[in-house]
């Protein structure tokens, strides 16, 4: 199995990166980002397109556990995303939704909701306007999220060499994979930012 390859793993229920084997195990990381866990590679599959999307969708909506640095859930005020005329990725996700919704599955239907939503902002540029009334609170779609490390170990004082802003979580827990490599230091501060606009309503 390649490394990379997402995999279901039967034990958890949950959807995890093929990351390599660590002796008997095999060593899984959680969509998005996060603590490995080990899994019996004789019980792990590769994970099915249904399985992946909603891994995707619940690491984007910030739910997976384990301390990972994901973005927060933001609560939307108006109502669900609406695909783009003539998208047929759009399509594809607002058909998944409707699925989703006649078999009442409402966990599924979220999640078909966050793709939507996430697809609508990358792709067509939407802004995302959460409830805070008399004014709108909007992500600022002119600047990326940032993620962000520094290193607080140390006996008098941090070392507090820091990784500076980063678009992903992955490039953070690289940076510190690296800076534990040559430091032997294991203790750092994470931070998510990103920027908002407030917009008057009335
Ligand atoms: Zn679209
Ligand atoms: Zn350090």
């Amino acid at each position: 199995m390649e490394p990379g390859t997402l995999v279901y793993d039967p034990r958890t229920r949950k959807v995890g990166e093929y990351r390599g084997m660590a002796g008997p195990c095999a060593m899984l990381r959680p969509v998005g980002g996060g603590r490995e866990w080990q899994a019996d590679p004789a019980l792990i599959r590769a994970a099915t397109a249904e399985e992946r999307l909603s891994a995707g969708a619940r690491a984007a909506n910030g739910r997976s556990r384990d301390g990972v640095l994901t973005t927060p859930p933001l609560v939307d005020a108006g109502p669900p995303p609406e695909p783009v005329p003539g998208c047929a990725t759009c399509a594809g996700l607002a058909e998944r939704r409707a699925h989703a919704r006649a078999a009442g599955d409402g966990s599924a239907e979220t999640d078909a909701d966050v793709l939507l939503a996430r697809h609508r902002r990358r792709e067509h540029r939407d802004r995302r306007v959460l409830r805070f009334v008399p004014f709108a609170i909007v992500q600022d779609p002119s600047a990326l999220p940032e993620y962000q490390a520094q290193c607080v170990s140390g006996d008098d004082a941090d070392c507090g060499a820091t990784s500076g802003p980063r678009a992903a979580p992955g490039d953070v827990e690289e940076w510190q994979r690296r800076h534990t490599q040559e430091t032997r230091h294991t203790r750092y501060r994470r931070c998510f930012a990103d920027y908002a606009v407030l917009e008057c309503r009335a």
